[in-house]
């Protein structure tokens, strides 16, 4: 044994004696006692202390005491020399799993040291240990975790993946620190954002754009034609005249309508998170919107029956656009529905959910031709049209979309039922305000 190490020895010895100090005081005090007072002979006592204050000094010998044997590595730049400095170099695994996106640590070869649940949500697979080239096999992300090696700035690459789905995702590599190797401290970290739902809405945006423009051009351009044969060739045809003003007066109402639908459906979509303050009744909102689309219904020798609740069914709601709401459903139910047909707007209040909560119903119901199954799905998106059974050609496809928004602004739900033959049903839930919520 060199004395080097003898003296390491006796140095840990006398450290661990100090730190029980106090044990030993206190097993000498009571063995004196002991003697003292006759309970014990006095070499009986001696031994006694002894054991008890060997067995103390080695007691915990794998805690702090340790501390030579683990400065020993620390010294060769392995391992911290005690369990606080361990926690604190291990701190970074917190901080890897505080981070919003997937995160995952890599040792200089690359592999995995650490990944938070982001992670395990994007690569099911993700183990401790194995290669990033186990998580991912894209060649474009292996290329760039060698280039974040001795690149100064982070790595951003675009990974596009086809199966099981298709998504994208960015991956940003940044190498921590310099370039030399340290035990427990990761080299590489890779963040990945899957950017899938991102480049989805954009996409819906773009679509939405593209599908406006192209509802109002149709009408803008036939506009236009007739204006230049009403220069042209019908100048001096007052009987062509007075046909063509009256389609050019009709494309010019779709414009409007068009335009009025839109400008509905982009304030219910910017005010979808602010909560209505108002109190609305649906018994009267029923009544009201029967009698506004009662000459509608005339024209379409249709009839408009209003089936209300005894007592009133009030909802927190903002008035208007609760009548938007039923509004649009009747007037599909007329659009749509049988020539001379009943529409039927029924208010009630029923217990739904589970567990079951009272709610408010308003049921629009016709006994038009329904609607095909594979439709339904679907009848919400903008611009979404049927198709089928619709002597009317004046929708704009955004119609139960604005329905949509709103019933989600006041967090109600909105339910379709149809049989082909038979008729629809279009229902929107709310819940019912309590009159102590008055
Ligand atoms: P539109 O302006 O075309 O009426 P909506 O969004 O209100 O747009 O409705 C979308 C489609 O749903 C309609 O084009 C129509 O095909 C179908 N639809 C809506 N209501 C009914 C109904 N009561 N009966 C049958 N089909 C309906």
């Amino acid at each position: 044994m060199s004395l080097e190490r003898i003296l390491a020895a006796v140095g840990a010895l006398r450290r661990r004696l100090r730190s029980r100090a106090r044990t030993l005081v206190v097993i000498a005090l009571f063995f004196t006692s002991a003697w003292l007072a006759g309970a014990l002979a006095g070499w009986l006592a001696a031994a006694g202390a002894l054991m008890m204050a060997m067995v103390a000094a080695g007691r915990g010998t794998t805690d702090a005491d340790d501390e030579p044997a683990r400065s020993v590595s620390a010294e060769h730049g392995r391992s911290p020399s005690s369990k606080g400095q361990q926690r604190e170099a291990d701190s970074w695994r917190l901080l890897l799993d505080a981070v919003p996106d997937a995160v995952v640590a890599l040792d200089h070869n690359f592999n995995i040291m650490h990944f938070n649940a982001r992670l395990e949500e994007l690569f099911p697979k993700a183990r401790i240990g194995q290669p990033l080239s186990q998580l991912s096999r894209h060649p474009e992300l292996n290329a760039a975790v060698d280039a974040a090696v001795t690149a100064s700035q982070r790595i951003v690459v675009d990974l596009y993946e086809r199966v099981p789905v298709e998504r994208r995702i960015s991956a940003s590599i940044s190498r921590i620190g310099g370039r030399e190797i340290r035990r427990g401290v990761p080299f590489l970290i890779v963040s990945f954002r899957d950017l899938t739902e991102q480049d989805k809405l954009a996409q819906m945006r773009a679509d939405f754009i593209a599908n406006a423009s192209h509802e109002l051009r149709t009408p803008l351009a036939s506009l236009r034609g007739f204006v230049e044969t009403l220069q042209g060739p019908a100048r001096d045809d007052p009987e062509a005249r007075d046909r063509f003003l009256a389609i050019m007066s009709s494309q010019a109402n779709r414009m409007t309508r068009l335009i009025d639908d839109l400008l509905s459906l982009s304030r219910a979509e910017m005010r979808v998170h602010l909560p209505p303050r108002g109190i609305v009744d649906l018994n009267d909102v029923a009544s009201y919107v029967a009698q506004a689309l009662d000459p509608v219904a005339a024209a379409s020798k249709a009839r408009i029956v209003v089936t209300k609740s005894e007592e009133p069914v009030r909802i927190r709601g903002d008035r208007d656009e609760i009548v938007q709401v039923i509004q649009n459903l009747v007037h599909n139910a007329i659009k749509y529905g049988r020539e001379g047909g009943n529409v039927e707007i029924a208010v009630s209040r029923v217990l739904d959910g589970s567990p079951p909560q009272p709610r408010a119903l308003v049921a629009v119901a016709d006994d038009g031709p329904g609607i095909a199954p594979e439709h339904l799905p679907r009848l919400t998106e903008r611009f979404y049209r049927a198709g089928q059974g619709g002597r009317e050609k004046s929708g704009t496809g955004l119609g139960l979309a604005i329905v949509k928004h709103i019933v989600l602004r006041h967090r109600g739900e909105f339910r379709i039922t149809s049989t082909l033959g038979k008729g629809s049903t279009f229902s929107v839930l709310f819940d019912e305000l309590s009159p102590a919520g008055a």
